[in-house]
């Protein structure tokens, strides 16, 4: 039987427990990767790692702390070897007007979905760039490409990741290593279930409305799969993507 083309390779993903991140660790095992699991619940972590025995393993650490992530991904390489793939995935999201916008929500996103993805990167580089080889995948958002009102924290935490990813695949782009962001538009996790939520808590609207607020962004008329940006995610990780480099891929239907 071929070798799974992943195979021998070690793939950290951080957000794991869950969403989308879940998704793309079930998708690389698959392809054949071992596969770290990174978030802060240990619980969530072991519930998800579970199914996918010894090709798996999970460590919790908040990506907003650089020292504790930095021991997570060393524990990481210590029993499946150099980080190979990485996929920034941890994130979070709130809403509220700019001029609602408490400094304390303001810091905090960009702290998890900007300076989380840095540190991931900052975990990871020293090793890729001694090998010669990484794949670094961050899941940004059509929110880094677009506005949205009432999002603009998240916005522009988005629009950051972006920026880094832009800049990091010029810098290493002689040595073998890519680094792309992934853009999913609104997409059915846990995430999409609490801002239905609170739509339905700041305008009154139901459930179903709120929903369909959302998918209305999405010319296709639907939510995007958890599945479906795991793919995407799959596909900048396998050979014949060398040449990929630097871009940000939307998956929203034809939103943008
Ligand atoms: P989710 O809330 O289901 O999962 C997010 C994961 O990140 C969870 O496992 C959570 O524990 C982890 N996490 C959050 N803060 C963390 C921290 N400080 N340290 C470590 N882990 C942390 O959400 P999701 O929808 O699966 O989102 C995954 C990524 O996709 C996020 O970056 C999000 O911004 C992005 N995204 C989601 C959507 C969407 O519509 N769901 C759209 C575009 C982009």
């Amino acid at each position: 039987m071929a070798a799974l083309p992943l195979a021998g390779r070690h793939a950290l993903v951080t957000g794991a427990g869950r969403g989308i991140g879940a998704a793309i660790v079930q998708r690389l095992k698959g392809e054949g990767a071992r596969v770290t699991l990174v978030a802060r619940s240990e619980d969530q972590l072991q519930e998800t790692a579970a199914p996918l025995g010894e090709a798996a393993q999970c460590f919790a650490a908040d990506v907003t702390d650089f020292r504790a992530l930095r021991r997570a991904f060393e524990s990481a390489a210590a029993s499946f070897g150099p980080v190979d793939i990485l996929i920034n995935n941890a994130g979070c999201a709130q809403s509220a007007p700019l001029q609602r916008t408490s400094d304390e929500l303001w810091h905090s996103l960009i702290a998890v979905n900007l300076t989380g993805a840095y540190h991931g990167i900052r975990a990871v580089l020293p090793a890729m760039l001694e090998r010669q080889f990484g794949r670094i995948v961050t899941i940004a958002s059509t929110a880094g490409l677009k506005g949205y009102p009432y999002v603009a924290a998240y916005c522009a935490s988005k629009h950051g990741v972006i920026g880094l990813t832009r800049a990091l695949a010029l810098e290493v782009a002689q040595r073998h290593i890519t680094v792309n962001a992934v853009c999913p538009g609104y997409t059915e996790t846990d995430l999409v279930r609490d801002t239905i939520a609170n739509i339905q808590k700041v305008t009154g609207r139901s459930a179903e409305q709120a929903r369909e607020a959302l998918v209305r962004n999405n010319p296709q008329g639907r939510l995007i799969q958890p599945t479906e940006i795991a793919h995407t995610v799959a596909w900048l990780c396998l050979p014949g993507s060398e040449s990929v480099n630097g871009q940000s891929i939307v998956i929203a239907g034809g939103e943008l």
